[in-house]
């Protein structure tokens, strides 16, 4: 027995070590990366079912990394961890707003644009300032900029973060909850944080119509985004049932592979003409 403790322990440091070591070759390609400019950004349409059409977009970002496309939950953890993710955050901002800038001169008209954000980025010296600089920079009007932060991450209310955010809307920037219902059992933070919209998780989405509770915890979102006059963006939608749920029970916006994956950013407009034609 002893001899087999002994040999997991080994086991164990190992397999920790060769984790470790992982992360820091990740970290170290990481920084490469930004200095390589290796990133890019994919866009998803935001489609608005009163209107048929899609209004707007969130930027999802790519590495091309050895001629393979890594998705962001490869990367994005280590990131986070060893703080790249605010030199990358502030890439991914600026990328997205000077594509807006782009799309505004081609006379495409975007309502929303969603950009994801990390807790560690909102809290990193000069963050709102450099928000502010980007929007003036690129001439675009901050109501059509939405930062998305995950549910996960606004569950700790302390004071910085809320002044933080409220400065953000300050600016008319909106905010919005990402990956909503997963993050925390308590709803008491949605009294305190000045958000706009609820991105229900793609989670609820899944089980729609084989667990009851999934379909009770979607209702129960859209009506209380209802009665707290909050915007809903149904997540993950991808077959036409789950889209006819959703438009039958008061849901606005929604977002998902049904309507169109994450494309290059030529490619959105076509995408949209598309939406609109069926
Ligand atoms: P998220 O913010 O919840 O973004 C939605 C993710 O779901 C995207 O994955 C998108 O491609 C995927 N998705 C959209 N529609 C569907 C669908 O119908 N079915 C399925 N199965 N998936 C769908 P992606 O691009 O791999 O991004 C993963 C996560 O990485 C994002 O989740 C977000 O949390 C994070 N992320 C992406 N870009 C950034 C960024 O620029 N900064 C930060 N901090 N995080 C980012
Ligand atoms: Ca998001
Ligand atoms: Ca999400
Ligand atoms: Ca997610």
């Amino acid at each position: 027995v002893k001899k087999t403790g002994r040999n997991n322990i080994q086991f164990f440091s190992q397999e920790m070590n060769r984790i470790v070591q992982k992360r820091l070759k990740i970290a170290t390609e990481l920084q490469d990366a930004l200095d390589q400019n290796q990133f890019f950004l994919h866009y998803q349409p935001i489609v608005d079912y009163a209107q048929s059409r899609a209004i707007g977009v969130e930027a999802l970002v790519r590495w091309k990394h050895r001629n393979k496309t890594r998705h962001p939950d490869e990367f994005i953890p280590v990131a986070e961890e060893m703080g790249l993710i605010v030199p990358l955050g502030r890439w991914v901002l600026q990328s997205a707003l000077q594509q807006m800038r782009i799309w505004i001169d081609q006379g495409f008209l975007l309502n929303r644009l969603a950009v994801n954000v990390a807790v560690k980025q909102i809290h990193s010296a000069g963050f709102v300032d450099f928000l502010e600089y980007l929007l003036k920079e690129n001439r675009i009007d901050p109501a059509l900029l939405e930062l998305e932060i995950t549910e996960r991450t606004l569950m700790f209310q302390d004071h910085h973060t809320l002044e933080t955010l409220s400065r953000i809307r300050d600016l008319g920037v909106s905010i919005s909850v990402d990956d909503f219902g997963t993050g925390y059992s308590s709803l008491n933070y949605i009294r305190n944080f000045p958000v706009n919209t609820l991105k229900i998780d793609r989670s609820f989405l899944t089980g729609l119509f084989n667990n009851h509770y999934d379909q009770a915890i979607v209702l129960a979102i859209l009506a209380m985004a209802k009665s707290l006059s909050l915007d809903v963006v149904a997540e993950g939608v991808e077959q036409e049932e789950q889209d006819r749920f959703l438009r039958n029970n008061g849901c606005y916006l929604a977002q998902g592979y049904y309507y169109g994956h994450p494309v290059s950013p030529e490619k959105v407009q076509p995408l949209f003409d598309r939406i609109a034609q069926n």
